[in-house]
């Protein structure tokens, strides 16, 4: 599904944030791109969903070369890409069944198909009765299970998760998770770059350790640090 082939990124201040990385994620897979602050994970995400171009390599997405694409082939690459922020971005003036819903309508869904496919969503992460509140009548936890279902409401092959976790507290970010892990197995691809320790280490599924932008380990079933 995700081919990373001998990708470099400098950035024009001249910061080398990643290097020579090959990375292949098949459907359905899921996994942890873990490494300390600074060490490229947002940047290796960011490559995923064209928000940045290799300086060197290629990144293949379901078969096409992503940096290559037109630039009018880029919203049918987003449509397969669902993303989660660690800080929610949710819109604070719309109820959380209109912030699912407004990601349909940046797709130009029908009313139709917003009312068909929202509910499910809601539903996915178990917010289906908190549909008419508003994001600051939430906790941090539901307020990410919200973001959760916005990415996926259109119901995207792929979901990239940028530290989901990093302004929850342990057991809400393990619930986090434990979603996400169950997202995987319905046959989504999941791919979460974190610094957390915990939900790494209690997971136990693929784990690819960057430093200073290289991969340094690649393990099945891993954990956090060298063992
Ligand atoms: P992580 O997500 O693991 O914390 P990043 O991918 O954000 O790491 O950053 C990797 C390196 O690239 C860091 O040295 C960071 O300072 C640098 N960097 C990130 N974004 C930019 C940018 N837009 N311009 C210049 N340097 C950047
Ligand atoms: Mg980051």
């Amino acid at each position: 599904m995700i081919h990373i082939e001998g990708v470099g990124v400098t950035y024009p201040s001249g910061v080398q944030a990643l290097t020579d990385v090959d990375l292949h994620i098949a459907q359905g897979e899921f996994c942890f791109i873990v490494g300390s602050s600074g060490s490229g994970k947002s940047t290796l995400l960011q490559l995923i969903y064209r928000e940045l171009a290799p300086t060197a390599g290629r990144v293949i997405f379901d078969g096409q070369d992503v940096a290559q694409l037109p630039d009018a082939q880029v919203p049918f690459l987003r449509r397969k890409i669902g993303i989660v922020f660690q800080d929610f971005r949710l819109l604070p003036e719309m109820t959380i069944w209109e912030n699912v819903g407004f990601a349909l309508d940046v797709l130009g869904a029908s009313r139709r198909e917003k009312h068909r496919k929202v509910p499910i969503s809601l539903e996915l992460v178990s917010l289906q009765d908190k549909a008419q509140v508003f994001p600051h009548e939430l906790s941090g936890g539901e307020q990410q299970r919200v973001c959760i279902a916005r990415a996926l409401v259109n119901g995207p092959p792929v979901l990239l998760c940028d530290e989901p976790t990093g302004n929850l507290d342990p057991d809400t970010s393990w619930d986090i998770v434990d979603l996400l892990s169950h997202i995987s197995e319905s046959g989504t691809t999941v791919m979460i770059a974190t610094h957390d320790k915990y939900i790494v280490d209690r997971l136990r599924k693929r784990v690819v350790n960057l430093v200073r932008g290289a991969v340094v380990r690649d393990d099945e079933a891993g954990r956090y640090d060298v063992p």
